[in-house]
């Protein structure tokens, strides 16, 4: 009887949810007035359907643009007043912070679902459809996964494809070619909003909220209008922030190497000591090479224990929650 109970019949989400899609825009004016048709039309065609309420809306957050980025906003907003609104950062503090403000916002505005997508429209608007079906269904986060990398660079690809295998290998659990497409439902923002940390890496953050999940496999396209506003050393730093701010391991690694260090003047030692016994020995190689690697592996020793210590202060600086509660009953 009890899995009656369980069956997925009935949905778990209200029907007809009040979408707001947040947009993170720097520098963009050759683009928002061609995303905000884009949208404004799917928010109506999805209206139409009544897959999300009639005051869903689209939010922008201009990320401190030097162009007209903010005027086309007002533009917008004082036209579509209902369709369109504006989120002003003082500040360019890149991505994803610009995202993370939005989705703050978009929980103060009460969405029942916020999608995130980028102001170019590379990732497919189609795709919401789906999304909303699967949050209908009882999905928290919906992530919208490419499903090739066909448009891009060769160097690109290999690239996305080693940040995922170190990332992994580092314990930190993302989703492959997902970039910050995605639905996130109410209790997932409020959830999201407990992490407190200013060195955000949202697409680690938000798998490891944990929530019932979906993912929705979409085209990625070229960007229409505009250049790319992240250049490769805003890509590297971008990977080192994903690293670093999951993972305390490179600190391990430290000790790791201090004892092989140490290992290794060890059996330099014993070398030493044999070549002495059997006459072989060069005056004071060995006891040069034994000094030196025992030596060089204590120091690293030391720093790496410092930096375990270092670890767990890093770690509970960040005050992130320690659990999130689903449900009680
Ligand atoms: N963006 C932002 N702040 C920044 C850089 C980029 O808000 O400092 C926005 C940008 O307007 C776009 C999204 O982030 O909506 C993704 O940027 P872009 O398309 O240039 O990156 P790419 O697709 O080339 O990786
Ligand atoms: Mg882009």
């Amino acid at each position: 009887m009890l899995t009656n109970l369980n069956s997925s019949e009935s949905p778990k989400h209200p029907a007809q949810p009040y979408l707001v899609m947040v947009i993170p825009c720097y520098n963009e004016e050759e683009m928002l007035h061609i995303t905000a048709r884009a949208l404004s039309e799917k928010i109506s065609e999805l209206m139409q359907f009544q897959l999300v309420s009639d005051n869903s809306c689209v939010l922008f957050v201009d990320d401190g643009s030097k162009d007209r980025t903010w005027q086309i906003i007002e533009e917008l907003h004082k036209q579509y007043p209902s369709m369109f609104h504006g989120l002003k950062l003082a500040h360019n503090k890149g991505h994803q912070n610009a995202l993370y403000s939005g989705l703050m916002q978009a929980l103060d505005m009460n969405a029942d679902v916020a999608v995130s997508m980028d102001a170019d429209l590379q990732d497919d608007p189609n795709a919401i459809n789906s999304m909303i079906e699967a949050y209908e269904k009882g999905a928290e986060i919906v992530y919208g996964v490419r499903d090739n990398r066909d448009t891009d660079s060769a160097f690109k690809r290999g690239t996305a494809r080693m940040f995922y295998r170190v990332m992994r290998s580092l314990g930190t659990e993302t989703v492959p070619d997902h970039a910050d497409f995605r639905l996130m439902s109410r209790r997932a923002l409020s959830a999201l909003a407990e992490y407190k940390e200013s060195n955000l890496f949202l697409r680690g953050i938000v798998p490891s909220l944990g929530f019932t999940t979906a993912k929705v496999y979409y085209k990625r396209g070229k960007r229409e209008a505009g250049e790319s506003k992240y250049p490769l050393k805003k890509m590297i730093s971008f990977a080192v922030e994903g690293i670093t701010s999951f993972s305390t391991k490179p600190l391990s690694i430290i000790t790791g190497l201090g004892i092989l260090s140490v290992l290794a003047g060890i059996a330099m030692l014993i070398y030493t000591i044999v070549s002495v016994c059997t006459g072989h020995a060069v005056a004071g190689w060995g006891s040069l090479m034994f000094s030196l690697w025992f030596v060089g592996g204590l120091i690293l020793v030391s720093l790496g224990v410092i930096g375990e210590y270092i670890a767990k202060v890093y770690i509970e600086v960040k005050n992130r929650p320690r659990y999130i509660v689903e449900e009680f009953i």
